[in-house]
């Protein structure tokens, strides 16, 4: 499918266009329907009306001619006599009052006199001129009524329109003619009745196509036979056509119909206009409940096409950003995932394989929390759970599994999210791998211990310095007071070792530093116990929760072992090394401190020296370290 065509908008516009044109093809059709329904209603109706008022016409006539007839008869068969004529206008009187369309009667003479008439008195005028007369006199042959061309009555001065018939003498011969006047007003105001209703016109007029009875006075007796009507009452006696009115130039529906006894046509015309009328109403009624549809519908696809555009433009602007966030998650060295406060996990980014090896959907299907070092489960699922409104974010270091079913060092960055569109909170966790920074933190942490270790070793004998010693001795001092126990310090000092060192030389002197060392080093059995070297040829050694009298056998011992090692000095009274040591030691309360006690060891060893050397002497025990006695 084209792309365009998927387009919803084009979609709606199609269809909005389609509605349109067929709503508008229907409402089009209905006025042609409509239309061609009016006329043939019009048609029928007009018809019908032309029907009756040729026949209204017909016996209009007929009952006039039957009282041209009866005149006639009457005369042929009267005597003249004065009675005679009496009784004939009588009969004229008769019928002039009970024809209404006959408003009077007269017979004329040979020479065209009035001799009888329907009036009181017979006129005194003379009608031999007249067109009709004229007629009968010279057609002996037309014993027939005859109607006449409107004409201006001689006595009563109104349009007339006269039905005569010949009046034959006994011999055949002309006697004259018997009339009747119709007035015209007669079918002017039957007429009239009709022509109130869509603005018709009924003209009665002779089938040559004289006009006799027309609404406009001018128009009487007007000739239309060259018109084209006559080619239709040629054709056929009544009928229905339009034409452009003779009249008056209006475009008209025409119903005709020849009267059946009478050389008449009575016409009905109706202005199409006037016929359209009611459908025009309809039609822009109907134009304008489809103008108002149509106004809704664009209207409404208007606004359904505007919010397309909208929903269209938003749903590119989520692609964009969704595209924009998953461009992140793919490519970012972090993993972001989701998760809610159950652990069970919403989503995982693909860099996850790069980092543990698994692909985002195992990861998705496995229960929470099971790749997690056992013993940092706790330490995850705490922090899960503190976060909320209240704490927002925390950060926790555990061991994670990989694929391969090692474990790696992962920093989780977690965020509490409470979108109010989603059904619970979530958090959002960006895990990174920490296995370098740990490695280097704890390669840093082992430099300083080495560093630390390096700094309070003797370099010559790799034993404590004096730093680790005093340290040591605080600490330890600190613990025995704690514990309301005693501690106890040796200070050992080579007997002689300048000469050792003049004789033997200063490396032999090391070599018998380093000896010593480790002779007293060994002498120690307590883990806590420390030796340290304290100065060149000096060593101390620390010897917590240990009374003075225990530390003088330690000391002896020490003593007797580097006597035994039996190191040549030529210098020494024995003939080889030996050392001194002074004890120091007790309890430790308010009395004493760290530095006494190393004061007071220093005093003994003091002692020892001055009580010939190679030998322990013990200072009393706290505080009265001055004393000083010699042990053995
Ligand atoms: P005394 O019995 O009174 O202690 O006599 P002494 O000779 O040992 O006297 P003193 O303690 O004054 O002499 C210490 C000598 O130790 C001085 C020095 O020659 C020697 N010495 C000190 N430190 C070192 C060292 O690191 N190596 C060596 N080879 N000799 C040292
Ligand atoms: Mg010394
Ligand atoms: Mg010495």
């Amino acid at each position: 499918m084209p792309k365009l065509v998927k387009s919803p908008l084009t979609i709606i516009l199609v269809l909005l266009g389609f509605t349109l044109a067929s709503f508008w093809a229907l409402i089009a059709w209905k006025g042609v329907q409509e239309r061609a329904l009016a006329f043939a209603k019009a048609g029928s109706e007009t018809q019908g009306l032309t029907h009756s008022l040729a026949q209204h016409a017909s016996k209009s006539f007929n009952a006039v001619s039957l009282a041209l007839f009866g005149t006639g008869q009457y005369i042929r068969h009267s005597d003249k006599s004065a009675r005679a004529s009496a009784e004939i206008n009588d009969l004229l009187a008769q019928y002039a009052k009970n024809i209404p369309q006959a408003r009077e009667l007269g017979v004329l003479g040979e020479s065209g006199d009035w001799m009888f008439s329907s009036f009181e008195t017979v006129p005194a005028v003379n009608n031999g001129d007249r067109e009709y007369f004229l007629y009968h006199q010279s057609h002996p042959e037309d014993a027939t009524p005859r109607i006449s061309e409107p004409l201006i009555s001689r006595v009563t001065g109104r349009p007339t329109l006269l039905m005569t018939q010949r009046l034959p003498n006994p011999d055949g011969s002309f006697g004259g003619v018997v009339f009747a006047a119709i007035d015209l007003a007669y079918f002017r105001s039957f007429y009239q009745g009709f022509e109130a209703e869509q603005d018709r016109t009924v003209t009665l007029m002779t089938t040559s196509g004289k006009v006799l009875v027309h609404r406009r006075d001018d128009q009487v007796g007007k000739d239309i036979a060259r018109s084209s009507f006559m080619d239709h009452l040629k054709d056929s006696g009544a009928g229905l056509y339009s034409i452009v009115s003779p009249f008056d130039g209006r475009t008209k529906q025409i119903a005709y119909e020849a009267a059946s006894d009478f050389p008449i046509v009575v016409t009905v015309a109706v202005p199409e206009d006037a016929i359209l009328d009611g459908w025009r109403r309809d039609r822009n009624f109907d134009v304008l409940l489809g103008g108002t549809v149509s106004t809704i519908l664009i209207g409404l696809g208007i606004v359904l096409a505007v919010q397309i555009r909208k929903r269209s433009a938003m749903a590119r602007m989520l692609r964009e950003r969704e595209r924009g966030y998953r461009l992140l998650a793919e490519n970012v060295e972090d993993v972001v995932t989701r998760f809610d406060r159950t652990g069970h996990r919403l989503y995982i980014s693909p860099s996850v394989e790069k980092l543990f090896g698994w692909s985002p959907s195992e990861l998705l299907e496995q229960p929470a929390f099971s790749n997690i070092h056992p013993a940092h489960r706790d330490l995850v699922k705490g922090l899960i759970e503190e976060l909320g409104p209240e704490r927002l974010t925390g950060n926790v270091e555990y061991l994670t599994r990989c694929s391969d079913g090692k474990y790696v060092w992962v920093e989780t960055q977690m965020n509490y999210v409470d979108d109010p569109e989603e059904p619970g909170p979530e958090i959002v966790g960006v895990i990174r791998d920490i296995s370098k920074r740990k490695a280097a933190e704890e390669q840093l942490i082992s430099a300083n211990e080495q560093l630390k270790a390096l700094s309070e070793t003797d370099p010559l004998t790799g034993i404590a310095n004096r730093r680790r010693f005093d340290r040591m001795l605080e600490l330890e001092f600190k613990r025995c007071q704690r514990s309301n126990s005693r501690i106890s310090v040796l200070f050992i000092d080579i007997d002689k070792f300048k000469s050792f060192n003049d004789t033997c030389g200063h490396s032999a002197g090391d070599g018998c530093i380093r000896q010593v060392a480790e002779t007293i080093a060994s002498c120690l059995k307590r883990p806590a116990d420390l030796v340290a070297r304290y100065g060149g040829e000096e060593f101390a050694v620390l010897l917590p929760e240990t009374s003075s009298g225990n530390a003088e056998i330690v000391a002896e011992k020490i003593r007797a072992s580097v006597h035994d090692l039996s190191i040549a000095h030529q210098g020494s009274p024995l003939g080889r090394i030996t050392i001194s040591l002074g004890i120091a030691g007790g309890k430790c309360d308010a009395r004493t401190s760290p530095a006494s006690l190393l004061a007071a060891a220093d005093g003994a060893l003091y002692v020892a020296k001055e009580h010939g050397r190679n030998r322990v002497c013990a200072a009393a025990e706290t505080p009265s370290v001055t004393l000083v006695r010699p042990v053995g």
